[in-house]
This record gives C-alpha cells, structure tokens and sequence, in this order.
C-alpha cells in the first residue's frame, strides 16, 4: 500500500516551493521532519534570493541544489559556497543560527530541495555543527544514477554525519525500469523533482508535488520512468518521538519551543552572530502562548 499526499504550496522568500514534508496524515518519514522542493524558478537578472540570518534548535538542515548555487554562512563562522552535486548539512543541535545567500540566474533557474532531520535525544541539546561535502557516493544502477546523500545504499555509504538510521538518495532515472534494494527496517518515501515516476508493482504514478509513502519492509523498490525523471528516495527506522516542530525549531514541547524563540527574541549568544551583512529575522509569536 502507498499513500500519496499533496504537497502544501508555500513561497518562501519569492520562490514557490513544494512542502512535501511534514503534511497533517504524515509527519515524519525515519528521522526525516521536513521537506522542501524548491523551483525550479527563473530570477530575474543581477536579483538574487537570499534567507537572512535564521535559528534552528533540535534538526539537522540538508541542502542539495540541481541548480543555481548558495552562500552559507553560520555562527560557528562557517562561510561555504554550495553547487548542485555537493551536500551541506548543518547539525542545530541546542541552537544555531545562518543564513544562505546570493541564489541567483546566472546557471538557470535556481532548484533544489531543503531537508531536515530530527535530532534524536542524545544529540538534540549537544554541539552544533557544520559539514560541507563536495563530492558523494554516485553509483550506475541499471538506467539510473544514483548519488548517496546521507546513509547507505548497498555497499556505497556517504561520508555525511548520521545521528539516526536513515537515508536520502537521489536517483536519476533514465527511460526504464529500475530497481533499488533497500533496508527492510525503515520506512520510506518518495518525492519527485522531475518529470513523472511509476512505482511498478503498486502501479503508483507519482509527480512533483506529491510525497509517495511506501512504509515499512519492502526489500527493493521498483520505479519506472517512461521519459526519464530525476527523485529523491528518504527513508529510515520510524522515529523515536513525535516532534513538535513550528518556525525554525524542532523539540519535543510547547515549552522548549518558547525557550528557544525566547533566546532568539532577546539576542542571546544561544544562537550566535552568522556574520550576514543582512537583518536577522524576527520570530512570530507562538500561537499557543498569549502574552
Ligand atoms: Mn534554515
């Protein structure tokens, strides 16, 4: 059985995106709470989009660009430029702040996908930290290419940091069929960034837009792509809590999420200067607290 959802449409900062992840029916995938395809949108000349400095407590942030290129600037000092094919996952830990500047048109339209990972409990209140990967696993499968972001996928492992048991692959489908073995324990789910997929045996089509849920114990997933398509494979072991996320954070209480818009609110050295020539950005106030 695959459950297919809507992805809610959201602009964040001018540019349409696509939250596939978390939807109301479906709030994790593994340690997977967030995600974002974004574009693929033109900008207009000498315009860029830029996020200004943000925080983040508790998640892990995975950029993977198919186009256009980014800044990242971080309050551990980190300044790195991003191109499609290289990963930067950024773990909050008990609190960071950054910002992701200078997308522009200058390679075509920007395009990429913005993910997060829940920390898990041992790690969620420990360092933050930064990780810039400019080169990944990439495997020939059988009409396909498939490039491993975080975990493994057969004997390939990325090098990228992994608090829980899960996985991010992204695979380009030739016109085929192709078949991936994976982990029996996780879950998993499938977005699409381009083009339309078929998963065979469930005779499941799926489009950018959608978030395809293939749950747990499949040994192998068989996709087929009459013209070619371009997806991203998520899975892990089901999460260990239910997270409570809102804004930029993600905890496990109402309370925790006060205490950390808090600190953002009055400046506090939790979450540190990024440096950005740019405003930080003010956070809502939480719907729950009424002051
Ligand atoms: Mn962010």
């Amino acid at each position: 059985m695959i459950e297919v959802s809507e992805s809610h449409a959201a602009d964040v900062m001018g540019m349409p995106v696509r939250r596939a992840l978390p939807r109301r029916q479906r709030r994790t995938v593994g340690a997977w709470c967030f995600v974002d395809h974004m574009g693929p949108v033109s900008i207009p000349d000498g315009t860029t989009i830029d996020t200004a400095p943000h925080p983040h407590v508790g998640l892990q942030t995975v950029t993977w660009l198919l186009n256009g290129e980014a800044v990242h600037r971080d309050s551990l000092g980190s300044e790195q430029t991003i191109r499609p094919g290289q990963l930067n996952l950024m773990t909050a830990g008990n609190g960071i702040a950054h910002s992701e500047e200078g997308m522009d048109g200058r390679h075509g339209p920007v395009h990429g996908v913005q993910l997060w990972v829940a920390q898990p409990d041992h790690t969620r209140h420990g360092a933050s930290a930064f990780e810039h990967h400019a080169e990944l696993p990439i495997v020939e499968l059988p009409n396909a290419i498939a490039t491993v972001l975080v975990g493994s996928l057969g004997e390939l492992a990325s090098p990228a940091r992994r608090d829980t048991d899960h996985v991010g692959v992204d695979l380009q489908l030739r016109p085929g069929r192709t078949t991936v073995g994976v982990d029996t324990a996780h879950e998993h789910a499938v977005i699409v960034v381009d083009g339309a997929v078929r998963i065979a045996d469930d005779q499941v089509h799926v489009v950018p837009g959608h978030l395809a849920y293939l749950g747990l114990q499949r040994s192998d997933i068989t996709f087929e792509a009459s013209d070619g398509a371009r997806l991203l494979l998520l899975g892990g072991t089901p999460f260990e809590s239910t997270v409570s996320m809102w804004w930029n954070f993600v905890a496990r209480t109402h309370d925790e999420i006060d205490e950390a818009n808090d600190a953002w609110r009055s400046g506090s050295d939790r979450f540190g200067d990024t440096g950005s020539r740019l405003a930080r950005i003010p956070s809502p106030d939480t719907p729950w607290r009424h002051s």
